[in-house]
């Protein structure tokens, strides 16, 4: 097995687009350029905490490389930069954001083919703007744990290598109260085809820089979308309904599990429809439709989980409107919407399907799936026992599901078991329960777990945060040993816990 430092490195996206001339340097507005060169900031003390074997094993490297994984000396032939990219926040056009707190070391080979290597919390960029470039260890985790448990799950997603502990402590105000305490500082080393956004392509259109906006969509097309040409409208339409494809499938996968992103702003929008930039995410627990864990978006719940497919939607909009420029009749481009809305139906009604274990979904389940929604709200319930559990009954009585209740005495019993009857006939009393099973996860990385295994690393003790990496790695498998503890409801300590329900993009 190689070590990261005798990989050999690439550096497309700097070879082949406009660069900023400045190496480095305070926080600034770039003009002209897809990124700045950069270098990581050392950590004081670093430790390699967490660490992906499967993805060390698909870059064929073995565990090590602490210093390159943590702010370190680059090695030969990294060279490494931050990506400049502008963005919508919370629906109002926030001008250049970029990677503020994550320098690309470069790009490797691995057995999915090429891809970018990436620390998140390496110090301070040109795009830092008033913040410190740095990332503290209950973020990392999280975004450790979840990105790798969301590959298992089938969903496209970007993912990480390893998580080291700086040495360093830094401050943060996590409710944005006034409250600020020091909190230690970590490093992701993540690792994506490439990190590109709908907002890296917003920045030089909306600069009225259509000649990078023009050699990033070449670059775009050219390494990550080979089968794809950009000569004329037609062409490109053709590259941005599957960016419309992508992005509609892996908003469809977060219905399924009931994942909430909590900042799909255009910046965190992969070109590639991967889920990126693990922040405040979270995932409901109880079937509310309107549930954000974003505390930022409270007051409007712009981002809350039955949110997200409009929303992918309103961002694809928005990265049209980028694209534009390089069109001679840029009307056409409405047609790409129509992909990703009829993309959204066939991949939601599919999920259905699979969900309640159709072999194919009909217009006629429509409303047996609308009543369900209904009844699945009125009074707590929890998503993904309740469909885990449907997944395995024998007999169509609510009786069988009372596990996923929070209050068994207060369970609509008749108009449960009316709609279990309905389905029973819908499936023949035959529910196809592997396709269940396979689209109904046992485990997910609920807010508590993951805080139960943050508060025990801010001690020191990662074995928590090691038990739900490996239990992850099968979300669809019953794994008994972890049943009693792990396929559980949220407990009563979580309900309005910071870092649980509550959580903010201080990170
Ligand atoms: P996010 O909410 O993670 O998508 O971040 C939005 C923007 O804020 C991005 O440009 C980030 O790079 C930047 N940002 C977030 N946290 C920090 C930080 N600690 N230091 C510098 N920039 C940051
Ligand atoms: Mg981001």
């Amino acid at each position: 097995m190689a070590s990261l430092s005798s990989l050999t490195w690439y550096s497309r996206f700097i070879d082949e687009t406009p660069g900023d001339s400045v190496v480095g340097g305070p926080p600034r507005q770039v003009e002209g350029a897809c990124w700045s060169r950069v270098m990581p900031t050392p950590s004081p003390n670093p430790t390699l905490q967490l660490w992906s074997e499967e993805m060390a094993n698909s870059l064929s490297i073995s565990k090590g490389d602490l210093e390159l994984l943590s702010g370190g000396e680059p090695c030969d032939g990294m060279d490494p930069y931050a990506q400049c990219y502008g963005g919508h926040q919370f629906g109002h056009w926030a001008h250049q954001l970029g990677d503020g707190r994550a320098i690309t070391l470069g790009e490797v080979e691995s057995d999915t083919g090429i891809v970018e290597l990436q620390l998140k919390g390496a110090g301070l960029t040109p795009y830092s703007r008033t913040a410190d470039g740095k990332a503290v260890l209950r973020s990392s985790i999280r975004e450790f744990l979840c990105s790798e448990a969301m590959h298992h799950l089938g969903i496209p997603t970007t993912r990480a290598l390893s998580l080291s502990t700086t040495g360093e402590e830094v401050m943060r105000d996590i409710l944005y109260d006034g409250n600020r305490a020091l909190e230690q500082g970590a490093i992701v080393c993540r690792v994506s085809p490439s990190f590109i956004r709908f907002g890296s392509f917003q920045i030089h259109a909306v600069n009225g820089d259509t000649a990078t906006l023009r050699k990033l969509v070449e670059h775009t097309i050219i390494n990550h979308f080979p089968e794809h040409q950009y000569s004329n409208d037609q062409q490109l339409l053709s590259w941005l309904a599957e960016i419309a494809k992508s992005t509609a499938t892996m908003v469809s996968h977060w219905m399924r599990v009931g994942f909430v992103h909590g900042v799909m702003n255009t910046d965190n929008m992969s070109i590639h429809g991967l889920t990126i930039d693990y922040g405040p995410y979270g995932w409901i627990e109880d079937y509310n439709p309107n549930w954000t864990p974003n505390t930022t978006d409270l007051t409007h719940s712009r981002y809350r989980f039955a949110n997200q497919p409009q929303i992918a939607g309103w961002n694809l909009a928005r990265f049209l409107e980028a694209i534009a420029p390089l069109f001679d009749e840029p009307e056409q481009l409405s047609q790409i919407l129509d992909v990703f809305f009829e993309t959204l139906g066939q991949q939601q009604n599919s999920m259905w399907a699979g969900k309640l274990g159709f072999d194919s979904f009909s217009d006629e389940d429509v409303e047996l799936v609308r009543e369900l929604n209904t009844l699945l709200q009125l009074v707590e319930t929890d998503m993904t026992i309740f469909f885990r559990i449907l997944s395995e009954i024998e007999k169509p009585e609510i009786n069988e599901l009372k596990f996923a209740f929070y209050d068994e005495d207060t369970i609509p019993q008749q108009q449960w078991n009316n709609w279990l009857q309905k389905w029973w006939n819908r499936v023949e009393k035959r529910p196809n329960r592997e396709k269940m099973k396979l689209a109904n996860p046992k485990y997910v990385l609920r807010n508590w777990m993951a805080q139960l295994a943050i508060d025990d690393a801010e001690k020191g003790d990662f074995s928590l945060s090691i038990e739900l990496f490996n239990l992850l790695k099968n979300p669809y498998s019953e794994q008994i040993e972890f049943q009693t503890k792990w396929f559980a409801k949220r407990p009563e300590w979580a309900r309005n816990k910071v870092g649980c329900s509550m959580l903010s993009c201080s990170s």
